[in-house]
């Protein structure tokens, strides 16, 4: 695999990055994952535009334009020759060469920049989202700008491993009794034909599928709530999904053991995923 390092195309063992990168050492980085479907980019637009917001609210420095940046993904699609399969791109505050609390002078300090891709056939026409996810709940322990896509991704990790052990496939996380988020998602359900989310704030990441798919629901007449909603009103519904940019969007079967409707993806989370990727597609770039 040919990946992408501070302006070089290199093979992935031939990339590397400094011990001192303070994205190693603090996390102090952000990133994006862009799904590439029929060798084409989804939403590309939109991961930029939140990468920009990320970067200038943690005073970070653009690596590089938006141009350039679409112009690495393409060239990382073509090299690797992905027709279906994620592109990840981080972004760090990158080192002085010692380790300090206090961030680098950005003038003499430049970000590291780090793309590849994984190829990954099966991601539109998906097995898992076929039959739908079981989620537990758990409780919402991270920091408070979880609008702010950082590579903090200790939490949502044990998250992941806590509802692998309980023989589900994700968690939903919940702080003050609502829900915020999925690990790596966010949350709906629905009721009565009712689409529910939580609002957009500091304590979720703003989806940009998220965004696109609530444009669609009210384009295809669906009703939209955002509000603030427990995971008893969720255990309650007659289906329910999330949304991510790797896996679109993606039925809920099951919380906490508690089976929504007859146990299958819902109507409106599988219409909701066929007009997404149909949609999405047509505006691949
Ligand atoms: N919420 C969290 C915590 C995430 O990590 C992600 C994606 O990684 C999402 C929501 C979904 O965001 P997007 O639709 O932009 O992938």
């Amino acid at each position: 695999r040919t990946v992408y390092v501070n302006g070089q195309y290199l093979p992935e063992t031939e990339a590397t990055v400094s011990i001192f990168d303070r994205g190693f050492l603090m996390a102090d980085g952000v990133y994006e994952v862009t799904s590439v479907l029929d060798g084409k980019l989804i939403d590309f637009d939109g991961h930029a535009v939140r990468l920009e917001r990320s970067l200038n609210e943690l005073d970070m420095r653009a690596a590089c334009t938006k141009e350039e940046l679409l112009e690495i993904h393409r060239e990382l699609v073509r090299v690797n020759e992905i027709t279906e399969g994620l592109i990840y791109l981080q972004i760090t505050r990158g080192s002085d060469g010692d380790r300090d609390f206090i961030f680098p002078d950005p003038e003499t300090t430049k970000p590291t920049i780090v793309m590849f891709t994984q190829n990954k056939p099966g991601l539109a026409d998906s097995p898992a989202a076929k039959k739908g996810a079981k989620i537990i709940s758990i409780e919402d322990i991270r920091w408070g700008r979880r609008d702010i896509k950082t590579v903090q991704l200790l939490y949502p990790s044990m998250g992941k491993m806590m509802a692998k052990a309980a023989g589900a496939d994700d968690a939903w996380l919940i702080e003050d009794g609502h829900v915020t988020e999925g690990t790596s998602n966010n949350a709906y359900f629905v009721k009565n034909g009712k689409i529910v989310t939580r609002p957009l704030s500091t304590d979720i990441l703003h989806g940009i599928t998220r965004k696109a798919v609530l444009r669609m629901a009210e384009e295809a007449q669906m009703e939209v709530e955002e509000r603030l909603f427990t995971i008893d009103e969720a255990k309650e519904a007659d289906e329910a999904f999330t949304t991510s940019a790797s896996a679109f969007v993606m039925p809920v079967v099951e919380i906490d053991g508690v089976v929504l409707g007859d146990g299958t993806p819902g109507p409106i989370a599988t219409r909701l995923r066929e007009i997404y990727l149909d949609e999405s597609l047509k505006a691949a770039i």
